[in-house]
């Protein structure tokens, strides 16, 4: 038997199963839990129910994000009890690093340093794209988002669900799989368990997305009036791409994430593009598909990653000259 916070019966670095997360999670005396930057629900969801579940069992515990500030009000929802700080509260040398829903180093944002303060890191993501840059890692690219890999450690832990840690899990499911469009049976029994332990996913669901400002209309409008088709794109699959301006980007920050979902559903069988400018010559990039051509492949020769139907990339240039480098990468992964 070993004395509490002695690694002696810890994983080995390397690929780690959730029973040997929980291990090094419950073995830590200080731990920062992060998720990517500009979260989404998934990487939100993952990170907070997972401190949520830490604190329980006695283990302090802070949840930061790298950027940019402030963190989408949304994501409020999913934070009852106050567990996230801003990133320049974040401790400066915890002695374990979780990130969760991280694909790349690069992707820590401002929080990237930790890497390297931190004692150790412990990676949990669900990216085909994961580059290793963890001492451990509980990667699976088979799970439809991190919220599951959350889930088992949270059984791994011993911690029961009740509603916040199944809202949290839920609403990183529910996102991550298209609205459970993807993620098959197993989401599925995921999602229906979090509902019967208090995720009510109709109030959930309109606190994260479900009410904008008024003025997003007229916005989103000119977003998509602006969008353009390129239908010798991608191989002949075609290519429908808006852009969202610096200004518009800044005033709706939280509300252009759905607007590529739109420009997916009229691309048929091709790629959607939405490029927003988060600041001058400074892009974020989202790219949505159908499988085919993987996009993964497509914004990682970009500097990103994601998923064959879902990825994206961040970039400087203008915008002539991102659309030029996506029809270019496009074309070569769908040859
Ligand atoms: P979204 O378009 O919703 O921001 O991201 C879609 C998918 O691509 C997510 O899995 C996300 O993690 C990944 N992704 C988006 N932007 C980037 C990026 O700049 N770098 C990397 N590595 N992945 C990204
Ligand atoms: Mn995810």
């Amino acid at each position: 038997m070993n004395a509490p916070g002695s690694d002696e019966s810890l994983p080995g670095p390397g690929p780690v199963d959730p029973a040997g997360a929980a291990r090094v999670l419950r073995a830590a005396r200080d731990v920062l839990v992060v998720g990517h930057v500009r979260p989404d629900a998934d990487a939100a969801g993952s990170a907070i129910a997972l401190a949520t579940a830490l604190r329980r069992a006695g283990v302090p515990v802070t949840v930061s994000f790298g950027g940019p500030e402030p963190v989408p009000v949304s994501l409020g929802a999913l934070d009852p009890d106050g567990l996230v700080v801003p990133s320049s509260e974040a401790p400066a040398a915890p002695e374990l690093l979780v990130s969760c829903d991280v694909s790349s180093a690069q992707r820590l944002g401002d929080l990237a340093d930790r890497l390297d303060t931190a004692g150790s890191s412990l990676a949990i993501d669900h990216h085909a794209s994961f580059t290793g840059f963890a001492t451990r890692h509980l990667v699976d690219p088979a799970a439809p988002a991190t919220v599951l890999l959350i889930r088992a450690v949270l059984t791994e832990l011993g911690a029961e669900l009740d509603p916040v840690l199944s809202r949290a899990l839920f609403a990183g499911l529910y996102t991550d799989t298209g609205g459970f469009r993807w993620g098959g049976s197993d989401a599925l029994r995921l999602g229906a368990e979090l509902v019967d332990a208090g995720a009510e996913p109709r109030g959930l669901m309109r606190e994260l997305t479900g009410t904008r400002p008024f003025g997003w209309l007229a916005a989103q409008a000119a977003v998509l009036a602006g969008a353009r088709l390129e239908p010798s794109a991608a191989g002949g699959a075609g290519l429908v791409w808006a852009a969202v301006d610096v200004a518009t980007a800044t005033r709706f920050r939280d509300q252009t994430a759905t607007v590529v979902g739109q420009l997916l559903a009229t691309a048929g069988d091709g790629v959607a593009a939405l490029l927003t400018e988060t600041d001058q010559h400074m892009w974020s990039v989202s790219l949505r598909g159908n499988g085919s051509p993987d996009l993964s492949r497509v914004a990682t020769a970009l500097g990103g990653g994601g998923h064959a139907a879902a990825a994206g990339f961040e970039r400087d240039g203008t915008r002539e000259e991102l659309l030029a480098l996506l029809r270019a990468e496009l074309d070569s992964a769908s040859g």
